[in-house]
């Protein structure tokens, strides 16, 4: 990277994809399509009709074709989300309405088009609801593509690119994300964007790092702008200085060779150094996740959000296709296990049938994950079902989300008593004493824990919603992100409270958020009994190992200093100097933390 004598600049964003690419960024300016206008004779309507039908049928062979190479380089569940455009080409109201406008106004197909999609961007526009900006962006995205084919002018500049580059878009839509030459890309920044949108997905299934939310880039950078993209603290430095670079750069090689000796390291047993076996599971979303939970010896699947397999494909799979990929995950890691939670949709994961659930004023707060399972119960026994037959395949075993009460486990575990009794009626081979559990991620739950042991086999503390139900603080809004910690005393008292009474119950308990696998709070989960975790596969080899280098005793005592402690932030710094020297050695990409905390908590700006 050549090195000019600008000014070094930091910019914050949420950090969306891990890793850190060093580049030239690739600045995608919204491109001026020029739409021509102008009238056209009564006998020329059927040619501008077939204009159409021609241009449509263009658009649809490209986005096949990105969807067909989004499936051999990402997988079959990202290329999913070009199902939704493809509808969009399909939809009657746009393209009868397109016709209409040409008989009518006796005006070119261009400009019919471009009235009547502007006319439905705009009432979309009017609705603020997470569901309509995402089918938004699938219009502008598709009816962009037909403009360019009607007019015949190239589309966007992504697909130009050349050389390896790091893309700084406004948003990015999936099909303009699949335009860059994949091996050319070399991570995403975003202006735009949440943790949860479509090419965040990409770029983790493609292992490129990727920051949204930075605001004002465009205005700022220019193209060909050199830059460090910290995926893991959501940084984006522009023109960086030689001793940045040469940190960063110190910091990049060491995590890789560390990286792969974990790697070496992680197959068989976590045991402590006094002696204690850690279970260590992973967190997947679909089944191209299995080979790399296999690399990793992961030691099973500590938690399947099967509400993937929806929101990547728009609908509901059916019951069979559900099966499938249940089967197929079970009998890969046979005899590991396999928990499937049931869909947790609702709240960020926006649903796509918007038949089902009104928009709601508070949805992380209303017909969320279980809660929407018992509102439609078809969905939901369609669902145990396919879960139930997979069993008879391996150690599968049933997590239910977001419980919140004794009820709501209750109707859950009667229906699914009436799916065991249907298929038992029609001769068709599942588990019977299939294990059920419940994650333990409303405040609510955990208070009644020992209670809700009574009626499933196992928990699973989910602390990623746990920590924003208790601290109220929405786990997604970047303005109070700053509120979310992990150190929380009140989460550690929760933490606690949980652990020891699933101990005194004898109840099996694990932990499946984010914290899990976050090297600086593990000795603290471990202290506080914990003995079973689950974490991205990713991060399966460097807590393997960070578990050999712990001992129970020395986990006890910090989490017991921990709990006497008041102030997160000082809780977390003691926790993070604890890891870091049993990690041996300079924490990993410290380097974007130290600018966080020199520059005051993540605000832009030039460090002196
Ligand atoms: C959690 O809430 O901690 C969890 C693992 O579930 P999700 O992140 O899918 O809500
Ligand atoms: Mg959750």
């Amino acid at each position: 990277m050549a090195l000019g004598t600008e000014i070094e600049k930091i910019y914050w964003g949420i950090p969306a994809a891990p890793g850190v690419a060093f580049g030239t960024i690739f600045l995608d300016v919204e491109d001026d399509l020029y739409v021509p206008n102008y009238a056209i004779e009564e006998g020329a309507v059927e040619g501008e009709i077939s204009r159409f039908d021609q241009a449509l049928l263009k658009t649809w062979q490209e986005i096949s074709q990105i969807r067909q190479q989004v499936a051999d380089w990402l997988g079959e569940e990202e290329a999913q989300i070009f199902d939704a455009h493809l509808v969009v080409l399909e939809d009657p109201a746009l393209i009868d309405e397109t016709i209409e406008e040409v008989e009518n106004s006796r005006r070119n197909v261009e400009h019919a088009f471009l009235t009547i999609s502007q006319k439905y961007i705009a009432a979309f526009q009017k609705i603020d609801d997470e569901f309509i900006k995402e089918r938004l962006n699938d219009i502008k995205d598709v009816s962009r593509r037909i403009l360019h084919n009607l007019t015949g002018e190239a589309p966007g500049s992504l697909g130009t690119i050349q050389e390896r580059r790091i893309v700084v878009a406004h948003d990015l839509t999936p099909s303009k994300a699949a335009a860059v030459p994949h091996r050319y890309l070399q991570g995403f920044v975003t202006e735009a964007g949440s943790q949860t949108s479509h090419v965040v997905i990409m770029a983790k299934a493609a292992g490129v790092p990727a920051v949204v939310g930075v605001h004002g880039l465009l205005k700022t950078l220019q193209n060909g702008d050199e830059v460090i993209l910290d995926g893991f603290e959501g940084v984006l430095i522009v023109h960086p200085r030689k001793e940045t670079l040469f940190r960063y750069g110190e910091e990049k090689k060491l995590r890789e060779v560390r990286e792969q000796e974990f790697l070496k390291l992680s197959r068989g047993p976590a045991v402590t150094r006094d002696g204690h076996q850690i279970e260590v599971m992973a967190n997947i979303e679909g089944n191209n996740e299995i080979p790399r939970v296999r690399e990793t010896g992961a030691e099973g699947i500590g938690l399947y959000r099967t509400e993937y397999l929806f929101l990547k494909g728009g609908s509901f799979p059916t019951e069979e296709e559900q099966f499938v990929a249940y089967k197929e995950a079970v009998e890969a890691l046979n005899p590991a296990p396999v928990i499937l939670r049931t869909y947790d949709l609702g709240g960020d994961k926006v649903l796509q049938r918007r038949d089902l659930l009104d928009p709601e004023d508070n949805p992380f707060l209303g017909c969320r994950a279980i809660r929407f399972s018992l509102l439609y119960p078809e969905i939901f026994k369609d669902q145990l079902s396919a879960m139930l037959r997979a069993s008879a395949y391996g150690n599968l075993r049933i997590m239910f989300p977001m419980v919140s009460g004794i009820e709501e486990l209750e109707i859950a575990n009667r229906l699914l008593r009436v799916v065991k009794g249907k298929l038992t009626a029609s001769q068709v081979e599942f588990d019977p004493e299939v294990k059920v559990g419940i994650m333990i991620e409303v405040p609510s739950a955990a208070h009644i824990c020992d209670h809700l042991a009574d009626h499933c086999d196992f928990f699973s503390i989910g602390t990623n919603d746990l920590m924003q139900y208790l601290l109220a603080v929405d786990r997604g809004n970047e303005n109070v992100a700053h509120l979310y910690e992990p150190g929380h005393p009140a989460l550690l008292r929760v933490l606690r409270q949980v652990v020891e009474q699933c101990m005194r119950i004898n109840h099996p308990v694990s932990i499946c958020g984010e914290m899990a696998g976050d090297p600086v709070f593990l000795a603290l989960l471990i202290g506080l009994g914990l003995r079973s975790v689950s974490v991205s596969p990713n991060s399966v080899p460097s807590i393997k190992y960070l578990i050999r280098q712990l001992s129970v005793g020395e986990s006890k005592a910090l989490a017991a200093d921990a709990l006497k402690m008041t102030d997160p932030v000082r809780i977390q710094k003691m926790m993070r100097e604890f890891s870091n020297a049993r990690l041996e050695g300079p924490e990993v990409l410290y380097e974007g933390a130290r600018l966080r905390r020199e520059l005051g908590g993540g605000r832009d700006g030039v460090l002196e």
